[in-house]
């Protein structure tokens, strides 16, 4: 899998990087400007999935070894994600500390997967079906159980892990997370446009403290199931 994304400095839009114009500099596909990139997803998480797909598929320890990295690949990228909604419309100097503590309380697949559902609009297999990957959820399930097997001493129970379940849960996460994004992105710089001279709104503010406070409560849920 080859398909690598930039994000636009002007306007925040990810796209594939074969979306942007050739040429130097590259124009955005979304607004046309040619101001500088930034590859996406960040160095370390596209470090990761090359690293998995990049594993010897024919080792014994192929299915144990990704499916633990995928994990976090995916656990990552939805982290990114749901900061980002929890952020929208807020500076950070008024919000960023609640957004930490919000993200801190809700850890771990499923309580990121509860967490996105309440800071957004929708679930995240709803949105998954809207970036046109509908697979996504059902894949992120096996592969999320089979790495709580083998981190509790079960590697065999990974065997269903394959190359080709691997390949296209990166390739779906990539277009699902590049997709949501740019949702939110929009809808983010609609919300600026209308309310100019307000950097944070108190509809936001109010939000956000509701969201930490349910968290607590949230932090008893422990189990790790599906989405
Ligand atoms: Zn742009």
């Amino acid at each position: 899998m080859e398909v690598t994304y930039a994000e636009c400095s002007h306007c925040g839009t990810i796209s594939p990087q074969d979306r942007w114009t050739t040429g130097n500099p590259q124009a955005c596909p979304e607004c046309q400007s040619s101001r500088d990139s930034i590859p996406w997803p960040p160095a370390e998480l596209s470090e990761l999935a090359a690293l998995v797909l990049a594993f010897d598929q024919k080792s014994a320890h192929y299915s144990p070894v990704t499916c633990v990295f995928t994990s976090s690949l995916l656990e990552s990228l939805l982290e990114h994600q749901v900061y980002m909604m929890a952020m929208m419309d807020m500076d950070y100097n008024d919000a960023g500390l609640l957004a930490d503590l919000l993200l801190e309380s809700y850890q771990g697949r499923t309580r990121l997967i509860h967490l996105y559902k309440r800071v957004g609009y929708s679930s995240l297999a709803d949105d998954a079906s809207h970036a046109g990957c509908p697979r996504f959820p059902a894949d992120w399930d096996q592969i999320a159980n089979a790495r709580n097997d083998v981190i509790h001493g079960k590697p065999e129970a990974a065997k269903a892990i394959t190359p080709d379940l691997i390949r296209r849960a990166v390739s779906d996460a990539f277009t699902v997370f590049s997709y949501v994004h740019n949702a939110y992105n929009i809808e983010s710089h609609r919300y600026k446009s209308a309310t100019p001279n307000t950097r944070v709104s108190d509809e936001g503010k109010k939000r956000l403290a509701k969201w930490s406070q349910s968290a607590s409560l949230d932090s008893e849920e422990t189990h790790d199931g599906g989405a």
